[in-house]
C-alpha cells in the first residue's frame, strides 16, 4: 500500500494511474477502522482498479471538544488493517495540510442542517461538507463510498455533489452490525463493558419501531414506545425520528409514505451513538 501525507505527491501518483486507464474509488474515514469500513473498501475494490482510503479526523466537524480529543487514534493498527483489506493507497494528511488557513468559504445545507444530527450537532455538517469537498478536489475519484450508518451525512453529500457538479458517483453501503445488532462504530471502542451490554438498545428501538409501523400503529404511539424503551433501560435518548428516506423530512402521516428511515441518537455515558433503519412499506 502506498501512503501519502501530502496533496502533491498523492495527486502525481493518481494522475499517473489515471493515464494508465485506472479508475479510482475513494473511501473517506476518520480511522479506528472496523468491519463497517471494510465493507466500503470491498465495495470500492470490486468497482475500481485503485482504492484510495483517507484517514483524517476532521476538527471542523466536531461540535464537542472532548469528543474530538477522545476520538480513537490508532494509525499503525489502521495501516495494517488497510494492508490486509487490500487497500491500494492511504492518504493521511496532517491538519496543516487540510487547513493551511482557516477557510473563509462556508458550506451549509439549509433545512438539512436543522434536523436530527444537524440540530443536535450545530456546525457538524458545515465541517463535513468542507472536508469532503476538499477531499473530492484532492482525490478526484470516479466513485466515492459512504455508509448508510451516517444516513444524513450521505444525503448532504449527495447535495454537495449535485450542487457543486462534482464529477463522481456516490455509492451507499448498508450498515454492518455486531452479532447483537449494534451498528459498528469507531466510538464503540470507548464503551465500558456495562455500556457495551446496553448498546444494542439502539437497534432494538429501530426494530420495535419497524414492527409497530408495520402493524399500522400511529406515529405518536411508535415514538412513545421507543421513548419508554430508553427510559426502562436508563439510556439518554436524544432523538427518534421517522423521516422520508430521500429528503429526510419528518413523516407526518405513515399511511401516505412508502420509503422511510427510522433514525435514532442517544448517549451511553458521554459516548454518543446513532443508528438507522430503512423501511419500505
Ligand atoms: P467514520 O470513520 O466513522 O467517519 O466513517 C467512515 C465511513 O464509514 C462513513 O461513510 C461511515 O458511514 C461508514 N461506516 C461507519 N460505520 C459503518 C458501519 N457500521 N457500516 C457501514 N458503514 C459504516
Amino acid at each position: 500500500m502506498q501512503v501519502f501525507q501530502e496533496i502533491g505527491s498523492l495527486q502525481r501518483f493518481l494522475e499517473n494511474e489515471r493515464k494508465n486507464g485506472k479508475n479510482i474509488g475513494f473511501v473517506p474515514t476518520m480511522g479506528a477502522l472496523h468491519e463497517g469500513h471494510s465493507a466500503l473498501i470491498n465495495a470500492s475494490k470490486s468497482d475500481n482498479s485503485i482504492t484510495v482510503c483517507s484517514i483524517y479526523i476532521n476538527p471542523t466537524q466536531f461540535n464537542n471538544k472532548s469528543d474530538l480529543e477522545k476520538y480513537p487514534r490508532v494509525i499503525s493498527e489502521d495501516k495494517k488493517f488497510l494492508e490486509n483489506a487490500g487497500c491500494d493507497v492511504l492518504f493521511c494528511p496532517l491538519d496543516q495540510v487540510m487547513y493551511p488557513e482557516k477557510p473563509t468559504v462556508e458550506i451549509s445545507f439549509g433545512p438539512l442542517d436543522g434536523i436530527m444530527e444537524g440540530k443536535f450537532r450545530p456546525g457538524h455538517f458545515r465541517g463535513v461538507g468542507m472536508v469532503v469537498a476538499k477531499l473530492f478536489h484532492i482525490v478526484q475519484p470516479d466513485n466515492a463510498y459512504f455508509g448508510q450508518k451516517d444516513l444524513q451525512q450521505f444525503i448532504i453529500i449527495k447535495r454537495l455533489v449535485s450542487d457543486l457538479f462534482f464529477n463522481l458517483n456516490l455509492i451507499v453501503v448498508p450498515i454492518v452490525r455486531e452479532a447483537d445488532g449494534l451498528a459498528m462504530s469507531s466510538r464503540n471502542s470507548r464503551l465500558t463493558p456495562e455500556q457495551r451490554k446496553k448498546a444494542p438498545v439502539f437497534y432494538e428501538a429501530l426494530t420495535v419501531g419497524e414492527t409497530l409501523i408495520k402493524q399500522e400503529e400511529e406515529l405518536s404511539v411508535v415514538k412513545k414506545e421507543v421513548e419508554q424503551l430508553f427510559l426502562r433501560k436508563e439510556i439518554q435518548l436524544e432523538y427518534f425520528e421517522v423521516v422520508e428516506s430521500d429528503s429526510l423530512y419528518p413523516v407526518k402521516d405513515l399511511n401516505q409514505t412508502k420509503n422511510m428511515a427510522l433514525c435514532v441518537a442517544g448517549y451511553l455515558g458521554e459516548i454518543r451513538l446513532i443508528d438507522n433503519l430503512l423501511l419500505i412499506l
